[in-house]
């Protein structure tokens, strides 16, 4: 299968879809944004990654900076923080640069490696767009987050490649349906930038759902 540019979804919403499917409809569909010290501390980080576009020679690796990306297969874009290009014989040729290259894309995160896969996927999701655009094979990546101030490698596994594609082809079918899933409250909500907006909605449904459930066994 192959999207239309019209249709790409924003690279990105992958971690908030992961983390929460309402989130990702409230952000993506129904364009409801707050934030929060966490979304503005990784903006912060995000913005030093970024530079748009930049590209600086260090040695035997070169750095480009806010590279744009996307993938017609998954039907995402988004931007890359940094990719590194590193010399290898069996990497790829670039334009403007002599030799060969393996690719190593950097995501950068606030606060320090957590146990879900969100991070994760949204870097496999980035090195899957750099693999389509550069025909070629990308074997891992790294998370850095802000708060160890130090990179974690992640290997871009058949499995996380899996759940990837899956995520993406999910979001693609709410997003065709406008669809905005209800979703359970939790302890994941405290950090949740759209709490505001979304558990006084989540509590107006329950509680006309109870109102019908009640009248319901009232008259049975
Ligand atoms: S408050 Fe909780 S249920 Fe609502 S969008 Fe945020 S994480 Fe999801």
């Amino acid at each position: 299968m192959s999207y239309n540019e019209d249709d790409y979804l924003q690279l990105s919403g992958i971690q908030h879809f992961l983390f929460c499917r309402r989130q990702w409809a409230l952000i993506h569909i129904e364009n409801q944004w707050k934030e929060n010290f966490l979304t503005t501390e990784g903006n912060i980080l995000h913005e030093k990654a970024h530079n748009e576009g930049s590209t600086e020679s260090r040695g035997s690796t070169l750095i480009m900076r806010g590279l744009r990306v996307s993938s017609s297969s998954l039907g995402i874009s988004g931007q890359c923080d940094v990719v590194e290009f590193h010399r290898d014989e069996k990497g790829i040729q670039l334009s403007d640069h002599e030799g060969t290259w393996s690719v190593y894309p950097i995501e950068y995160k606030h606060g320090s490696p957590k146990p879900e896969r969100y991070d994760e996927a949204q870097l496999c999701a980035e090195a899957m767009c750099l693999e389509e655009m550069l025909r070629t094979e990308i074997s891992c990546g790294a998370l850095f987050y802000g708060e160890v101030r130090r990179r974690t490698e992640v290997v871009f596994s058949k499995s996380l490649r899996e759940s990837v594609a899956a995520a993406v082809k999910e979001m693609h079918e709410y997003y065709s349906r406008g669809y905005t899933p209800k979703s359970k409250t939790g302890s994941w909500c405290k950090s949740c930038s759209l709490k505001e907006v979304c558990i006084p909605t989540l509590m107006r449904r329950r509680s006309v759902e109870e109102y019908v459930k009640g009248a319901l066994c009232e008259n049975s």
